[in-house]
């Protein structure tokens, strides 16, 4: 069951921070792992897991750390959303100030977004500077700069929700994923068999990789790619990154729209990247 389908991300936000675990009622079965969305399996009295059969074994499937993570990630998300909308109110003025007309703030947004990928490529600021004439329909490089000047102020520095969406993120799909090697290495019939404490401790990515393959005997990059569509995996070690290198080295430049973007994707469809490989690989026979 999924009840947030067709919504926009700020929909889906607003949705989630009224009720934690809107989306994905998913629930799983004590005995034997398996991820249900069922919702009669949890509400029933008596209904048999329709893996195992045991009766009176359904336990929400997501803990509880993370439904919370969620709910701060949604809260952030939308208070980005607000932010930029605050922003883009005050660059409509800023610019009419500067260089005498008003603009629409959504194509402000646009041309900047424009101009910027052009410089991103050759950095030339004079191919950046005529981006923005034109786009604005402005007469001289002069009133170019001078609109630039208001975007510098307006949009230079990533909003700090950014940075709280992303490592909530990250913290939130390593909850996840330290949930599911202890499944994994608990189920008795794959080795090494490990405790959750064990599990826990082994720190940072790439050893979680690492344990993941020793369990499952496949690349967690290859089951993700198997139980989900598009980017899930990739995404996950883009943002990553990023959130090393801000966390790390102090880089918040390099977190933006698109980075928040991908990480608000991730969290909003982990449960069912999750709970497809639970019923993969956490399955006690
Ligand atoms: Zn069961």
């Amino acid at each position: 069951m999924n009840d947030i389908e067709g919504l926009s991300n700020l929909e889906v936000a607003e949705v989630i921070m009224r009720n934690l675990d809107e989306g994905f009622r998913f629930y799983m079965c004590k005995n034997c792992n398996y991820v249900s969305s069922d919702l009669s399996f949890m509400k029933s009295a008596g209904t048999p897991c329709s893996n195992c059969g045991a009766i009176d074994a359904p336990q929400k499937f997501l803990p509880l750390s993370a439904l919370l993570l969620r709910e701060m990630i949604c809260y952030f998300y939308k208070r980005a959303y607000e932010r930029l909308e605050e922003w883009k109110v005050k660059l409509v003025e800023d610019i009419r100030q500067r260089v005498g007309r008003d603009y629409d703030g959504e194509i402000l947004i646009k041309v900047r977004r424009k101009a910027r990928g052009l410089y991103a490529k050759d950095r030339d600021w004079q191919k950046y500077l005529k981006k923005i004439k034109e786009g604005l329909l402005l007469d001289s490089d002069d009133e170019a700069k001078k609109a630039n000047e208001a975007f510098l102020l307006y949009s230079a520095i990533p909003p700090e929700e950014y940075m709280a969406i992303v490592t909530m993120t990250c913290t939130l799909l390593e909850v996840l994923l330290n949930d599911l090697l202890a499944l994994i290495a608990g189920r008795g019939d794959v080795q090494p068999r490990m405790s959750r404490e064990e599990v826990e401790n082994v720190w940072g990515f790439r050893r979680k990789k690492e344990l993941f393959k020793k369990l499952t005997k496949i690349s967690l990059n290859k089951a993700i790619a198997e139980c989900s569509e598009g980017s899930f995996y990739s995404d996950w070690g883009e943002i990553m990154n990023r959130r090393n290198k801000f966390i790390h080295k102090g880089s918040p430049l390099l977190i933006g729209l698109d980075t928040a973007e991908k990480s608000f994707n991730l969290a909003k469809n982990c449960p069912f990247v999750f709970a497809e490989l639970q019923n993969r690989f956490a399955i006690v026979k």
